[in-house]
């Protein structure tokens, strides 16, 4: 019916696919200026042991400050990144400065890096892991890098080698947002992962339903069965940080326990952690 009415009559409805189209133009080509300029940085937000409240990690997110527009959360932003390609010096450019970072930390922390399918799919990427741990001086164990289930329902071979390659330079793999994507269980016996993010909606679940609370114990326990650690993503009462203790999840991360912060703020953050 739209289409029959021409241009311009599905406007008053909606938002016009030219519109749609003419603002993501707008975001890649501010994005990109972005790229070459300022406006990006790269937040870290804490990981703890669940047992001790020890911080263990910091995971790099990216922040784009937009001169117009103010922050841009990574949700809008990533996936016209992952469209147009920008992606791929996006990654390069917060995976670089997250190794620098980590290698000035007073405490040995982990750093841990979110990867896009796009730059597995370039096949060079152990040489760009290899040569931001080379330039920074970052130790490989201190490496973590994330990965959605997205990536492992495409050429799973080609990301299987990828994945070997980084396993051998030393760093550890992490399925992020784990439960919330199409992969079948027996993806985590054939990838080389360490680790397990259970993704935040099961968590937030905790308090709330007990059919969230069978599947976070369920993904726990399977977790430890395969030798896979656990971290809980999006902590954010109490109540979930008791529970995932009284479970033996290994880390935690989440508001409760802290949010993203600059840089800058990470010595005086490691000086006095807040209490878990
Ligand atoms: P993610 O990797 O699952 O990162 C965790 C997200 O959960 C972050 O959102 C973080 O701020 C948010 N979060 C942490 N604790 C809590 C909590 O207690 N409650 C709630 N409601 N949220 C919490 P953020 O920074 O907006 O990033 C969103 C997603 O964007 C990330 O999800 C990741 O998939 C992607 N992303 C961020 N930085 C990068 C990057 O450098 N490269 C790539 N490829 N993707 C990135
Ligand atoms: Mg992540
Ligand atoms: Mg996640
Ligand atoms: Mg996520």
């Amino acid at each position: 019916r739209a289409k029959d009415a021409g241009r311009g009559a599905t406007s008053f409805f909606e938002p016009s696919m030219e519109a749609r189209l003419r603002e993501r133009d707008r975001m890649e080509r501010d994005l990109r200026a972005a790229l070459s300029g300022s406006g990006l940085s790269v937040h870290f937000q804490p990981l703890h042991a669940c047992a001790t409240g020890e911080v263990t990690a910091f995971e790099a997110l990216v922040r784009w400050n937009h001169p117009e527009r103010g922050a841009i959360p990574p949700a809008e932003f990533i996936p016209v990144a992952e469209e147009s390609g920008l992606v791929l010096q996006l990654g390069e450019r917060v995976l670089r400065e997250a190794c620098a970072a980590a290698a000035g930390w007073e405490r040995p922390c982990t750093v841990a890096v979110n990867l896009s399918p796009l730059q597995f799919r370039r096949g060079n990427l152990p040489l760009i892991v290899a040569e931001a741990l080379a330039t920074t001086g970052l130790s490989p164990s201190r490496l973590e890098l994330e990965v959605t289930e997205s990536l492992l329902i495409e050429d799973a071979e080609g990301v299987l080698k990828a994945m070997r390659s980084l396993k051998a330079l030393g760093v550890r793999l992490a399925l992020d947002d784990f439960g919330t994507g199409y992969s079948s269980l027996s993806y985590l016996r054939r990838f080389p992962f360490d680790k397990l993010k259970i993704d935040k909606s099961f968590v937030q679940s905790i308090g709330a339903d007990p059919g969230g609370r069978a599947i976070v114990e369920a993904i726990i326990a399977m977790a430890r069965s395969l030798q896979l650690r656990t971290t809980a993503e999006g902590v954010e009462t109490q109540e979930q940080l008791d529970y995932l203790r009284r479970q033996g999840c290994d880390e935690v991360q989440g508001f409760l326990l802290g949010r993203a912060m600059a840089g800058s703020a990470i010595p005086d953050f490691l000086g006095h952690p807040a209490p878990a």
